[in-house]
């Protein structure tokens, strides 16, 4: 990367107007993260994480242990003492709700985990993620 020309093309249109920059892939994973907070949102299908619904399972949490939280993804081998701490996230609070029904996503691998509290015990439920384009593709293969 010595010469930065190499990876920037000045387009024009006919009348010699430029009409935008081509930059090759290596350069713009240099520049892409500087542009933070200009460029839309990489991924706006995110959802946000609803941690409303996690603070208000943690203030009525009525399970005879503390509050866990700990994740682990067996599909990868990542793992948390504290999903919350985690910055940036190892794992993406999904879904949650007063019933103690807890869903992460895991940002390594995408596989989704599902803890399941339950009086005297907790259940995790740990699935490989499956992209939607493979699944059409097998299904039609
Ligand atoms: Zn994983």
């Amino acid at each position: 990367m010595s010469n930065r020309d190499d990876n920037l093309t000045e387009l024009y249109d006919k009348d010699g107007n430029l009409i935008g920059v081509l930059i090759t892939a290596p350069l713009w994973e240099q520049i892409k993260p500087k542009l933070k907070g200009i460029l839309p949102e990489e991924a706006p299908k995110e959802r946000p994480e609803p941690t409303g619904d996690w603070n208000t399972l943690k203030d009525y949490w009525d399970f005879p242990y503390p509050v866990d939280t700990d994740v682990h993804c067996e599909n990868c081998g990542n793992k948390t003492d504290d999903w919350e701490k985690d910055e940036p996230r190892k794992f993406r609070l999904t879904s949650c709700n007063l019933g103690g029904l807890v869903s992460f996503k895991c940002t390594q691998c995408q596989a989704r985990i599902v803890k399941k509290h339950f009086k005297d015990q907790i259940t995790v439920e740990c699935t490989p993620y499956i992209d939607e384009k493979t699944q059409r593709k097998e299904a039609r293969y």
